[in-house]
């Protein structure tokens, strides 16, 4: 069976590159029934503090990207990479190299100075142990093969052809005793069974390193797939200036999850020209065919106009699960009653159809759904204040006392109040509807006007109105 797995490094949030990686490797593993597991990769106690790792965490479940099995911990597997290292050095895949820092120094100097890349020039590969001094400090190092090339047979890069020459014997196994990052990786993903490994095209390099570590532990190497890194709308890497990275920053903003599934999954991937699309339907047709080798741009634009798609289109059970899951995370949370429940909460849900048809984010629809909760009398924005003229003052006043009349506060009688004083007073419909939005809301945008009476009931409306009348 198929295991993929999303090994982050905590460094504070997760990145919006790493969210696509997670969202990748989880409609992999769904789309051939596989798992997708998760590894944290903290070997860098100083950036690994616990709030870094909950920011991960917290990130992908926001996302809704479950993994399976239980979260692997890399920093808690030293010991079994050293096993794994000392095993390759018994099996004379591997030495114990005992040049000092002097030495490369000098080594790196001298590449440097002759304009060659750095490499370690195997002085130890071949010189037995006994040549060092009593007790010295070693560290191991793995024999590469020094000729021939070495080929990943990538998923999304094609056959990716590394000369041997170019790959030093590098160290799997510092002088501290602690594994380097190359040889835990391939020691992880062998132990956690993974079979695929989805990832950004910044690790391409380390393909080659992995693959040569597999060969030599005699492990079979997992299918690589390299998918290009995100960029940003000027074509350069995605990064902080060009906005918020963080996946959780998007959260703040008012995106739904749903919209970053479907938008994460067009950047580097594509079904013809699908662009809205269920995550149901991504897990359907996802698969390494439809990913290409050129970065893609993220463009808050268009997420937006895919969130704003998103507000409308989910169900509304849907919609306000995801709207209560963000809304401790909403900069302007504090227009909402708090504690937001009871008739605030049931004036909000009555209103919600209305709002979110206008909204595009989750802060746009606190900031449409404000009026319902704002103390009377109510403040009028400025285009709100300059349709109050005195001339629909007493047209309010008289819909105040025909709708204080009605026997029930629906839409229809609502409805047919307004247009037959309109009708009867000669005016447009706009014309007593406009100053009517204004007197309710404080605003010349809400949503439809009798959605509105509906939602603010009849006593709190017909306060409103007579507030206007004085
Ligand atoms: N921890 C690495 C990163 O966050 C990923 C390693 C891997 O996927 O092999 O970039």
């Amino acid at each position: 069976a198929v295991v993929t797995r999303f090994a982050p490094s905590p460094t504070g949030f997760l990145h919006i590159g790493g969210a696509r990686t997670a969202l990748f490797n989880w409609l992999y593993a769904k789309s051939v029934g596989g798992v997708m597991r998760l590894r944290i990769e903290d070997t860098d106690r100083s950036r690994s503090t616990t709030e870094a790792i909950a920011a991960i965490l917290d990130s992908l479940s926001w996302l809704g990207l479950d993994h399976d099995g239980e979260t692997v911990f890399q920093s808690q597997r030293a010991d079994r990479h050293a096993e794994v290292a000392h095993q390759l050095l018994a099996d004379g895949k591997a030495y114990k190299c005992y040049a000092t820092p002097d030495e490369l120094t000098q080594m790196r100097e001298d590449a440097r100075a002759a304009g060659k890349p750095p490499r370690y020039d195997g002085r130890w590969r071949d010189r037995p142990a006994s040549d060092a001094p009593e007790g010295a400090p070693f560290a191991v190092r793995i024999k590469a093969p020094t000729d021939g090339l070495t080929v990943v047979h990538d998923q999304v890069q094609g056959e990716v052809k590394t000369p041997n020459k170019d790959l030093d014997d590098f160290i799997i196994l510092r002088s501290d005793g602690t594994p380097t990052y190359m040889l835990a990786v391939v020691v992880d993903d062998h132990d956690m069974g993974v079979t695929h490994v989805i990832r950004g095209d910044d690790h391409l390099t380390n393909a080659a390193r992995q693959s040569v570590i597999y060969d030599a532990l005699g492990w079979d190497r997992p299918v690589f797939a390299h998918i290009p890194l995100i960029h940003g709308p000027d074509g350069a890497k995605l990064s902080k200036r060009h906005g918020a990275v963080g996946a959780e920053a998007y959260r703040a903003d008012g995106f739904l999850p749903d919209t970053m599934r479907n938008y994460l999954a067009r950047l580097g991937w594509a079904h013809g020209d699908d662009e809205i699309f269920s995550t149901e339907q991504a897990i359907e047709w996802f698969g390494f065919d439809g990913m290409g080798k050129s970065a893609a741009r993220f463009d808050v634009k268009k997420l937006t106009a895919l969130n704003a798609h998103y507000m409308r289109e989910l169900s509304i059970d849907a919609f306000q699960s995801a709207f209560n899951a963000s809304l401790p995370y909403l900069p302007n949370k504090d227009k909402l009653p708090n504690p937001f429940e009871g008739d605030a909460k049931a004036r909000f849900e009555t209103a919600l159809p209305g709002l979110r048809e206008r909204a595009r984010t989750l802060v746009e629809l606190i900031d449409s759904a404000a009026f319902l909760f704002a103390q009377r009398p109510l403040a009028m924005d400025e285009k709100a204040a300059t349709l109050l003229t005195d001339e629909a003052r007493g047209h309010l006043a008289a819909l105040h006392g025909l709708y204080g009349a009605l026997e029930a506060w629906t839409v229809e009688p609502l409805e047919a109040a307004t247009k037959a004083y309109a009708e009867q007073a000669e005016i447009k419909l706009g014309a007593v509807a406009q100053p009517l939005r204004a007197a309710l809301t404080g605003s010349k945008t809400s949503p439809g006007i009798y959605d509105v009476l509906i939602a603010l009931g009849r006593e709190e409306s017909l306060a409103r109105i007579g507030d206007q009348t004085q």
